[in-house]
């Protein structure tokens, strides 16, 4: 084996040589780690029998494009994710199903200078990918109860209220806040009253559509946006979240703890903007506390 070879063969990426046809010429470790499939199975064989997955218009170009013009190609993990369906390493299994990949395909040339081959350069970026997504959840969600927090709620609606604008979506606004709060933690400590903030959330969150944004806004106050509906249906949903945590007991300490919430229901009017439109469900929220609580008050 030559110092190429060693050297090949250690590396911590993988490296693919492929001849003009696409058959594999050398399949270094990494690859056969990750693949399950030893050099000696596949050289000699056309890759694509072994991963059709590859078998698609831009893998196909990339190739051609290598090997009749000499080009660089590139595989973004922000763009394709990957390009060989490898299991990712076990720590970042429960994030992606698949190892997160920068690739680079280039050519490959003879004596001549004629390209008769490619080389591919395979790059576990998953960790870096893992990263990411973590910053970019961080950036959006509220630690406590994984909904979304109020920087995004806040952007979601400035686009919502643009959206409206342009195409005369409806679009309403439940705000609601926990009753008697600040008596649950007095009575059974403030983790308790995490508890019950988690469980509030996730039984309301259980009962939402895809397109609509349940967010923290405050400690114990939450909003939840609702896009193409209308303040009947606002007003019905909402009621459906009251009804909802009133039956909600959340074990604690030995303790089953009841909340209820109060609700106000707002819709986007022509001259609103995002403000007027909080403003108002928060006005409908005091209404809803003023007349006694676990109850829903809407603002037409
Ligand atoms: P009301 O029915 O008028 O809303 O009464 P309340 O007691 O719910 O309202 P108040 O605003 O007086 O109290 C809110 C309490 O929520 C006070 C604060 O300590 C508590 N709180 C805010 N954020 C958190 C949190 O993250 N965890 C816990 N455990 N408590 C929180
Ligand atoms: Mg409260
Ligand atoms: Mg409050």
């Amino acid at each position: 084996m030559n110092e190429i070879s060693q050297i090949f063969e250690i590396v911590n990426f993988g490296l693919v040589i492929l001849d003009s046809e696409l058959k594999v010429k050398h399949w270094n470790q990494w690859m056969a780690r990750h693949s399950g499939i030893d050099a000696e199975r596949i050289t000699g064989a056309f890759l694509l029998d072994f991963f059709p997955e590859l078998k698609t218009p831009r893998f196909l170009r990339s190739c051609k494009m290598v090997l009749a013009f000499g080009n660089f190609s590139f595989f973004s993990q922000k763009l394709h994710h990957f390009l060989f369906p490898f299991r990712p390493d076990g720590a970042f299994k429960s994030m992606f199903e698949h190892m997160q990949q920068n690739c680079t395909l280039g050519p490959l040339r003879n004596d001549f200078n004629a390209v008769n081959g490619i080389f591919l350069i395979v790059q576990d970026v998953t960790e870096l990918a893992s990263y990411e997504q973590k910053l970019v959840e961080m950036n959006m969600k509220d630690g406590l109860t994984g909904i979304y927090n109020r920087r995004f709620l806040q952007t979601r609606l400035i686009e919502e209220c643009q959206r409206h604008e342009r195409y005369d979506a409806k679009l309403s606004l439940i705000m609601f806040d926990i009753d008697f709060f600040k008596k649950v933690n007095d009575s059974y400590g403030h983790q308790c009253g995490d508890s019950v903030l988690k469980s509030v959330t996730a039984s309301i969150a259980s009962i939402l559509r895809k397109t609509d944004y349940l967010a923290r806004y405050g400690g114990e106050e939450f909003c939840c946006l609702l896009p193409h509906t209308g303040l009947t249906a606002a007003h019905r949903l909402a009621e459906r979240f009251r009804r909802q945590v009133e039956a909600l007991e959340t074990p604690c300490q030995g303790h089953d703890i009841k909340v209820t919430i109060s609700l106000g229901v707002a819709e986007l009017r022509k001259e609103d903007s995002e403000e007027t439109l909080l403003n108002r469900a928060d006005e409908a929220l005091y209404s809803a506390k003023s007349s006694g609580r676990n109850c829903t008050a809407a603002i037409a």
